[in-house]
């Protein structure tokens, strides 16, 4: 059975392109960056190309750019980094309530040093408001972290609005673009962005490489301790084949980004339109156009997401319920719960996330699968078609009333809700 993977913001398949940009650094040019002998320069040589290629894309420096092992450790450095060099000035920090668990979990590791963080809220559609950062920034805030898209809902932060309360505050702006690398045009400077998180894998590169870029005026310090390697930045021999094939994807990604996000765009605003068409109490999650090209993300009234998954599985069909994180544990995802959707909907939730290689026997398999098989987990339960309890299942009640601002299938035409 041929796998239908659909869960492109876990990560992506690596591109062939970009194992062939590697190969080399595992054989012929396998020596240390570090050493002096011809295979170490030529080894430092590609790192160095690499970081002048990376940087020329982000809109930075390369000696801006650190080289790190993925998203979480970039995040990490990012906001432990920052901190730590500036807790002299402040120990409050601004960030979101749907920020990954690498920035969340980051910023909860501070608290026992005296650190204290302000989590915004989003609205229903997972925007942040940059008047809420103006208003939740304080004389010892020292950090201000918001991403750039959300991995699970696709919502694309105003981030240029938050930069230019950040500037006008002077306090540091990091933003984790872990899912929106790759797919959305970034330029550093004209954002106004000081820090930011990077990881390969999530656009068809090695997986176990990211990058922090760092603006070089921000207060900064190193989390390893161990080598001069990165300008003093990140202890530890170079991920040489990782760094050549993360340049390598960037520059891929970046060169056929408009013709990869309409395709996408396109597979994902089908399947969206079909599947509200199809499942009686269904609607999207995160905002109707603010979102990445390639994320389907839903609500299902009355149905377990664990369960939706594990159908599809049987299928061939591989996706994700909120983030790969907190797949595998009962807990509502953080991020729906911040987009109030009432608790009959929190728990039905599913991320479908198309890639280069998806087409549309890719929606023709998700279409025949999923609404059969909610239908039958709704059936296991006292449920009506649409998720209701059958005790409330009451003529004027019978189809999602009260559930949530979003785009959902309760009037016709909300089908085109989730168009980005
Ligand atoms: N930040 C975001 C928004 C992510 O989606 C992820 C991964 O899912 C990470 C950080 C962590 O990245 P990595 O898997 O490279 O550690």
């Amino acid at each position: 059975m041929r796998t239908v993977y659909l869960d492109h913001a876990a990560t992506t398949p690596i591109h062939p392109d970009v194992v062939a940009a590697m190969a080399p650094f595992w054989y012929d040019v396998a020596g240390n960056p570090s050493s002096i002998h011809e295979t170490g320069r030529a080894a430092r040589n590609a790192v160095d190309a690499s970081r002048d290629a990376i940087a020329a894309i982000l809109g930075a420096s390369a000696s801006e750019v650190v080289f790190t092992s993925g998203g979480t450790e970039s995040d990490n450095a990012a906001i432990k980094g920052v901190a730590l060099a500036s807790m002299h000035r402040g120990r409050h920090l601004v960030t979101t309530a749907i920020e990954h668990h690498a920035v969340l979990h980051a910023c909860a590791w501070l608290e026992p040093l005296g650190f204290e963080t302000t989590y915004l809220p989003v609205d229903s559609c997972g925007l942040v408001d940059p008047d809420d950062v103006r208003r939740a920034i304080r004389p010892d805030t020292i950090l201000v972290s918001v991403m750039l898209a959300n991995n699970e809902v696709g919502t694309i932060q105003p981030v240029a609005d938050i930069a230019a309360v950040t500037r006008e505050a002077g306090v540091p702006f990091h933003v984790d673009a872990v899912q929106a690398a790759g797919t959305l045009p970034i330029d550093m400077r004209r954002l106004g962005i000081d820090l930011i998180s990077i990881s390969a894998h999530k656009f068809h590169g090695p997986k176990g490489i990211g990058a922090l870029v760092i603006r070089d005026a921000i207060p900064w310090r190193p989390m390893q301790s161990g080598g001069s390697q990165e300008r003093n930045r990140r202890a530890g021999t170079e991920n040489v084949p990782g760094i050549v094939g993360m340049a390598a994807a960037l520059r891929l990604a970046d060169s056929r980004r408009d013709a990869t996000n309409a395709h996408v765009a396109t597979l994902r605003d089908a399947t969206v339109a079909r599947l509200l068409n199809a499942i009686p109490g269904a609607q999207v999650t995160g905002h109707p156009r603010e979102r990445l090209p390639n994320n389907a993300s839903f609500a299902f009234r009355g149905v377990e997401g664990e369960s939706i998954l594990l159908s599809l599985d049987m299928a061939g069909i591989a996706a994700s319920s909120g983030s790969a994180c907190t797949s595998g544990s009962t807990e509502p995802s953080h991020v729906v719960a911040a987009l109030g959707l009432p608790d009959d909907w929190v728990r039905g939730t599913l991320r479908l996330t198309f890639g280069r290689a998806n087409d549309h026997d890719d929606v023709e398999a998700v279409v025949r699968v999923l609404p059969p098989a909610i239908a039958r987990l709704r059936a296991l339960s006292p449920r009506g078609a649409d998720g209701t309890p059958r005790d409330a299942l009451a003529p004027q009640s019978r189809v999602g009333k009260g559930a949530g601002g979003i785009g959902g299938n309760e009037a016709p035409g909300q089908a085109s809700t989730a168009r980005a």
